[in-house]
């Protein structure tokens, strides 16, 4: 289920200072944002807003784990996440401005929306491999793939040895 306005950011009537927001994010956050692949999310997202003048300073901190599959055997592999990340919101008539790590708002909006960054900071921290410990894997999994790389390799020593020309070649150049 989605719920609008959840994640906008009241800016205009926040005082200048430090302010707090938090989100406990479940499964149906990443199905709403067309994620697949995962399953069991349970995250949390703690923000740290400093108001300055015509600027948004937000540090986020996303804690928690999801399960998704092991890239070794395919099974499930639960992820611990401890992501941090940044992002400045700066207030400008020139919207069009970019930046890496700022995000230019236009002075006339009232509230700002983190829901889409939040979903990708917690992309970012997704590890690019995952797998389960060493020897974890799935057993009967991991027989089968060891089955197919034994007979793969027979079949090069095969090889090697049907072509006798490549061995009489060998000889000749010696
Ligand atoms: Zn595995």
């Amino acid at each position: 289920m989605k719920q609008d306005n959840s994640y906008d950011l009241p800016y205009a009537g926040l005082k200048l200072g430090v302010h707090a927001f938090d989100w406990t994010l479940g499964q149906d956050f990443l199905e709403d944002h067309g994620a697949e692949g995962f399953k069991n999310m349970r995250l949390t997202v703690a923000l740290e807003l400093e108001k300055k003048e015509r600027l948004m300073d937000l540090k986020f901190h996303i804690n928690g784990s999801l399960t998704t599959a092991c890239d070794r055997c395919g099974e499930d592999v639960e992820i611990e996440m401890d992501h941090e990340d940044h992002l400045v919101v700066k207030l400008s008539n020139e919207t069009d401005l970019t930046d890496d790590e700022v995000v230019f708002i236009d002075e006339s909006e009232h509230a700002f929306s983190v829901e889409q960054f939040i979903y990708e900071f917690i992309m970012v921290g997704l590890p690019s491999r995952t797998v389960h410990p060493e020897g974890e894997c799935d057993p009967e999994v991991m027989k089968y793939l060891e089955d197919i790389n034994l007979e793969e390799g027979q079949k090069e020593d095969e090889e090697k040895e049907i072509d006798p020309r490549w061995e009489a070649l060998k000889k000749l150049k010696h």
